[in-house]
Parts: C-alpha cells; sequence; structure tokens
C-alpha cells in the first residue's frame, strides 16, 4: 500500500507524551505515513486566536484520517469543547468505542467485551444552552430522525461486519418520551432489516447496574450522546481505567482516532500517562487505512506487554514511565 496522509493534533495535558507514543508505535510497524501536525486547543488560541484553527479542520477534509490527542475544555466559562466542535464541523457522526478487559490488568472483570457505539453530533451536547432569567437556564437535548437512523444503521453494520450478536440501545423513554423515544423508534425501525443481529433496549440507569453486575452479557450498545459519553467511562472502568480505551470518530469518508480520555492535567508533564488508549487509538486507525496486519501487530504487542506485567504505568498498577512502557511495546513490534 501506498504513503498515507494523516494529520497529527498532540492536544495538551499528557496529549502530546500519549501522542507521541503512539506514532512512534505506527511507525515502528513500518507502515509510512507523512504526519501533518496542527495544533488546536489553548497552544492554537495563544498563537492564531482561536482554539480551533481553520487550517485544521482543512487539513483534516484534505488527509480524511487525524490522530488526536485530548484537549482541555475550561469548564463552566472560557471556550467551547475544541473536540465536540470537530466532530460537528467535520459531520464525525459516530463515536466507537471497543471496551475489553486487558490479561493482568486489575480490572474488576476478565471478560469484557463491549462496543459503544455513540451518536456525537446531537442530544445534549446541541449547544443550546440559554439563561431563562437570572436563576434559570436550560440546556436543548435535540433528537433528530435523520442522526438517529444514521447512527443506528452505523451500530448494526459494525454488528455485521464484526459478527456481533446483540445490539442493544439505551434511552431513557420512559421520562424523555419525545426525544429518546425517537431515538428508540429509529432504532426498531433499522433492527427490523438485520434479523440475524438480536435486538435489545435498555434503560440507561438499569444498563448501568447491570454493566457493573455482570459486563459479559452485553455487547453492542447503541447510546445517544450524552449516555454514550458516561457509559464509556463506566466500562472503562470495569476493565482498569481510562488510560486503556481508545475511540474512533467516523464520518463520510472521515475518521478522527483519540484515546477516551481527556487531558489529565493532574499528571501532565511527569511522563507517567499510560499510552495504551493512545496507542490503540493507532491501531484502531491504520485498520481504517487499510492496514490490518500492521493494526493487528500492534493490539498483539500491547497485550503482551500486559499479560507479562511488564513495565506498565502507575495507573494500571506498574511503576514505568510512559516512555518505558512505550518502549516495551516497541520491542514487541
Ligand atoms: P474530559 O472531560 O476532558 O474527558 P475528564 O475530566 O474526564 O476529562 P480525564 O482527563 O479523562 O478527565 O482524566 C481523569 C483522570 O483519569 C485523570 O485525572 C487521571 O488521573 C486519569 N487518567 C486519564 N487518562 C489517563 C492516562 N492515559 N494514564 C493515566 N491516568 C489517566
Amino acid at each position: 500500500m501506498g504513503k498515507h496522509t494523516v494529520v497529527l493534533i498532540p492536544g495538551d495535558g499528557i496529549g502530546p507524551e500519549v501522542v507521541h507514543a503512539a506514532q512512534k508505535i505506527v511507525e515502528a510497524t513500518g507502515v509510512e505515513i507523512e504526519w501533518q501536525t496542527v495544533e488546536a486547543g489553548t497552544k492554537a488560541l495563544e498563537k492564531y486566536g482561536t482554539p480551533l484553527p481553520e487550517a485544521l479542520l482543512k487539513s483534516t477534509r484534505r488527509c480524511g484520517v487525524a490522530l488526536k490527542g485530548p484537549i482541555t475544555t475550561p469548564i463552566g466559562a472560557g471556550f467551547p469543547s475544541v473536540t465536540v466542535a470537530l466532530r460537528k464541523r467535520l459531520g464525525l457522526y459516530a463515536n466507537l468505542r471497543p471496551v475489553r478487559s486487558f490479561p493482568g490488568v486489575p480490572g474488576r472483570y476478565q471478560d469484557v467485551d463491549l462496543v459503544i457505539i455513540r451518536e456525537n453530533t446531537e442530544g445534549l451536547y446541541s449547544g443550546l444552552e440559554q439563561w431563562v432569567d437570572a436563576d434559570t437556564t436550560e440546556a436543548v437535548k435535540r433528537v433528530t430522525r435523520g442522526a438517529s437512523l444514521r447512527i443506528a444503521r452505523f451500530a448494526f453494520d459494525y454488528a455485521r461486519r464484526h459478527r456481533r450478536k446483540m445490539v442493544t440501545a439505551v434511552h431513557k423513554a420512559n421520562i424523555l418520551k419525545l426525544s429518546d423515544g425517537l431515538f428508540l423508534e429509529c432504532a426498531r425501525e433499522v433492527a427490523a432489516d438485520y434479523p440475524e443481529i438480536e435486538y435489545r433496549e435498555r434503560i440507561v440507569d438499569a444498563l448501568c447496574l447491570n454493566l457493573v453486575l455482570d459486563p459479559g452479557r452485553h455487547d453492542v450498545l447503541l447510546c445517544p450522546n450524552l449516555y454514550g459519553d458516561i457509559v464509556s467511562d463506566l466500562a472503562a472502568g470495569l476493565v482498569g481505567g481510562l488510560g486503556l480505551v481508545p475511540a474512533a470518530n467516523i464520518g463520510e469518508g472521515m475518521a478522527i482516532f483519540e484515546a477516551i480520555h481527556g487531558s489529565a492535567p493532574d499528571i501532565a508533564g511527569q511522563g507517567i500517562a499510560n499510552p495504551t488508549a493512545m496507542i490503540l487509538a493507532g491501531a484502531m486507525m491504520l485498520s481504517y487505512l487499510g492496514e490490518e496486519e500492521a493494526a493487528n501487530r500492534i493490539e498483539k504487542a500491547v497485550q503482551e506487554v500486559y499479560i507479562r506485567g511488564e513495565r506498565l504505568t502507575p495507573d494500571v498498577g506498574g511503576s514505568a514511565t510512559t516512555l518505558e512502557m512505550t518502549d516495551a511495546v516497541l520491542s514487541r513490534i
């Protein structure tokens, strides 16, 4: 296969540390990549006066693929989430998060193999929030038929391609009768076209309980935006933490690969961030680029490092640095 061009967004906080690790591992597979590094977030704000420069959108549209580190979002005031804006501006409507147990990681369970598919463009992330009066605020949860059908179709297509047995739509339609009701209506309509895949529905609170008690019973989870966010962190907790789970944001002919974790300012600059999620995001990216063999090699190398309990970072019970763990993976590529 020829050379690929990939946009590299180091992000901030632990972003540059883990993105650099992922870049090294991807390069070690021998797949030829030309990286186009672009800044976003606080650094871009200082330099270009905006946290999401047009150049970044342009490069990503042109290349079609990006590997992205976390970007800090100020809480409360300040600029809106760059990650959310990127997903919306580029129409990356599906967020795909495979959550698997890692051998040797002291997680609560050893049999987790979930895929969370999260609607990425609307719901409570529609950005429609306002002050009604001095003491009252409102946020709009926007659910459209088009986006709901599209994400349901994505989930069932994914399940079919990956021979998954079951898709569970996650909702709170007992309370949000119209918005989550429409989401469910669309999921049911699509499910009818995939008779070989079992279709279920779970209320989000009951699903959380079930996941904690018996995660092995679940397969593909089809989630509206906010529930997908919360359920992913819960699922990450089941397998040993945020540092282990990668994600893909996928749209029409375009995809951004990242870790599900944020910029973790508490450990930034210390060199102890777990690079696993970002490295696995790199493997997902290679698979998207058609470099399946290289992607598998990375996944196997990461697995082996965990099986041997070799040079793991502190969050998963070791005492290694990001660089040491990256080198352990590198030596097995
Ligand atoms: P965001 O809102 O941007 O998603 P967050 O508030 O959920 O961010 P994170 O930055 O994701 O928070 O991280 C939460 C905590 O998890 C961090 O403070 C850190 O201690 C831990 N953590 C996250 N990612 C990693 C990692 N790669 N390695 C080690 N610890 C991590």
